[in-house]
């Protein structure tokens, strides 16, 4: 084992199993040439631009009981809100004034959007907003459903795997819930064509790097289109709440391994890294991430939308707040754009 692992990393776009424990070791003796080649790969495709997402929290009303997560339905310390398909809108239009061509509606497994309501709801922001896409994250469903929605409109479907180990999938989930169903959802989606997002969260309760190594695998089976990964961190009514928060440091080292392991897909910086540190955020664009969704939910929305403690939010609300944004990173080298930044293989352009 030695430096050239990173070399390895980049051309071969994977590792073996013990290859990335050594790394998960050994991060000290990699960081700086992992990052330095991350942030290549992550110029070579995406130059210096930076995908933004208009983010919209539609409910954080939950059938699940994830042991980890603030909006599960175990948690009675919490006010529950629901966007209704008018609200929806009402905030589409206000993303779309603002430029916005990518939406996406996040929310708790909320048993009231029906396929019915929410087909309704994609067919007219696709009236309002043509050319946008449109992402849903709105948790596990039948396949006849998923392609529903993606009749409707829906272009793609973040649904996080969680963990791929058995054990650690039921000490963080209750065993109402199914590793193996998740698992045939996020096939599910790319078989009908989703540009899919799946990922983890990093320094989850009683996770191991040998658990990390197997969620890197998993992901490079299921080969996705978009990867979300983020720290961990506790909230206050859960049973974690004592656990320790994930750490930003590994964090970034993953974000800059899954840019060597898939160089053009949409790898976005989370709110968790923003929440954890003042820099994070910044931390996750130099490692490789190359979006970040700010928040356009209704202020009552963001307020409620409690997944951890001290969750932090973007505002969003006007242009003036996106101006400041776009200055705020051109400062930094970056440039913030609108268009829907859609997953382009790697190979496209050679094939051409
Ligand atoms: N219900 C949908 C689903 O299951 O995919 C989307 C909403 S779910 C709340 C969005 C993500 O929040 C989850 O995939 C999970 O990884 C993350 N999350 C929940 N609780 C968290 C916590 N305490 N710390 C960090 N991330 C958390």
């Amino acid at each position: 084992m030695n430096l050239d692992l990173i070399q390895k990393l980049k051309f071969e776009k994977d590792l073996s199993r013990e290859e990335f424990l050594y790394l998960l070791y050994n991060q000290n003796d990699f960081k700086e040439k992992l990052f330095k080649e991350a942030k290549e790969v992550t110029k070579k495709h995406f130059t210096n631009k930076l995908y933004v997402r208009g983010l919209l929290e539609i409910s954080n009303i939950c059938k699940n009981n994830c042991y980890y997560c603030g909006i599960r339905c175990g948690n009675k310390n919490i006010k529950r809100y629901r966007l209704n398909s008018e609200e929806i809108i009402k905030s589409i239009i206000v993303g779309n004034h603002l430029g916005f061509k990518t939406f996406v509606l996040q929310g708790g497994e909320d048993p009231y959007y029906t396929d019915e309501i929410l087909c309704e709801v994609l067919k007219e922001i696709k009236k309002i907003a043509p050319d946008a896409a449109i992402t849903l994250s709105v948790g596990e469903r039948s396949f006849d459903s998923y392609k529903n929605l993606k009749n409707a409109g829906a272009d793609r479907f973040l649904l996080r795997h969680e963990a791929v180990d058995n054990e650690l999938y039921y000490k963080l989930h209750p065993k109402e819930m199914s590793l193996e169903n998740r698992k045939k959802c996020l096939f599910n989606l790319k078989k009908l064509g989703y540009q899919t997002g799946s990922g983890f969260m990093v320094g989850a309760p009683y996770q191991s790097y040998e658990n990390i190594v197997e969620d890197l695998k998993f992901l490079k089976d299921l080969n996705p289109e978009m990867i979300g990964i983020g720290p961990f961190i506790s909230q206050h009514d859960t049973d974690f709440q004592s656990f320790e928060n994930g750490s930003v440091e590994l964090t970034v080292f993953l974000i800059a391994i899954l840019r060597l392991m898939f160089p053009s897909a949409n790898l976005p910086s989370t709110t968790s890294l923003a929440t954890l540190s003042e820099n994070g955020r910044i931390m996750g664009i130099n490692a490789g991430a190359n979006v970040f969704m700010p928040n356009i939910s209704p202020e009552f929305a963001k307020e409620n939308y409690n997944l951890y403690d001290n969750k932090l939010y973007s505002k969003m609300e006007s242009a003036k707040n996106l101006n400041n944004l776009k200055t705020s990173f051109k400062n930094l080298g970056y440039e913030i754009v609108m268009e829907r930044g859609d997953f382009v293989p790697e190979n496209h352009y050679e094939e051409i």
